[in-house]
């Protein structure tokens, strides 16, 4: 298909991110199919999310219950959305119920939210749930993701307590700035470890969710195989008190 004249700036910043991201993927051994660019596309438009389906790309990612549940039915069905946000487990519901095309939770750090979110897959029928189990790996205070020692029970208890849920990996954002060093990717991966020989599964059943704007090549060197990219695909964000020009 021939580039349109006037290719929109998210689409040709799409195009350059998957293409740094295939080559790391090779430079790391593994085939660029194996690894999957997740568009976070957060505080962004439909209508920006729009030009980016129609380049093709189908995965993306928003951190907000609700702005999810705006965006999704203003956009095509085949879009596989990634939530990656904190989730408070009263909001489970209602973000299974809106969000059919909901293809993974990237964010499951306690029991109790693993647990709302297989009962809400239940209630409403779907398709298993993906989930990957998020990890603080940068040892800092945060609210969100288990402490590495508690990975391998978190993942058992999804993957052995919640049939509706398909425990899929392990994700994490890094530091509380949500910056990342190559110690937090190093982490992860020595979760992996522990998990699979926990479960009995092998890596290729294990996901690592590591990597965003600033660093998704090293992370993927490092045996990503689901970059969230925002900010260089969609542009810097802006949180203004009062939306301007909307
Ligand atoms: C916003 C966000 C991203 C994307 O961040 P960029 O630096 O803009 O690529 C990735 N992961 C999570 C969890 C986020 O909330």
């Amino acid at each position: 298909m021939a580039a349109p004249a006037m290719e929109s700036a998210a689409v040709t910043a799409l195009r350059s991110v998957l293409q740094r991201a295939h080559q790391a993927a090779e430079r790391s051994g593994r085939p660029a199919e194996r690894v999957r660019v997740v568009a976070v596309s957060k505080t962004k438009p439909v209508s920006l999310v729009r030009q980016v389906y129609d380049a093709g790309h189908r995965c993306f990612g928003e951190n907000y219950v609700q702005e999810l549940v705006d965006k999704a039915p203003q956009l095509p069905a085949d879009i596989e959305w990634h939530f990656i946000g904190h989730l408070q487990s009263n909001k489970a519901k209602s973000l299974i119920a809106a969000v059919p095309n909901l293809e993974m939770v990237e964010s499951v750090d306690d029991e109790k939210i693993a647990n709302h979110l297989d009962r809400a897959v239940a209630s409403i029928g779907r398709k298993p749930l993906k989930v990957l189990v998020q990890v603080n790996t940068s040892g800092e205070a945060s609210k969100s993701g288990v402490d590495p020692s508690g990975c391998v029970e978190l993942a058992k208890h999804v993957k052995l307590g919640c049939p509706n849920l398909e425990f899929s990996g392990l994700m994490t954002i890094g530091m509380l700035d949500y910056s990342s060093t190559p110690e937090n990717f190093k982490a992860l991966s020595e979760c992996r470890i522990e998990v699979c020989k926990a479960l009995g599964i092998s890596e290729e059943e294990c996901e690592l969710s590591m990597g965003m704007s600033a660093d998704f090549e090293q992370a993927i060197e490092m045996g990503s195989t689901n970059v969230r990219v925002g900010s260089t695909i969609f542009g810097a964000r802006e949180y203004p008190k009062k939306a301007e020009s909307k």
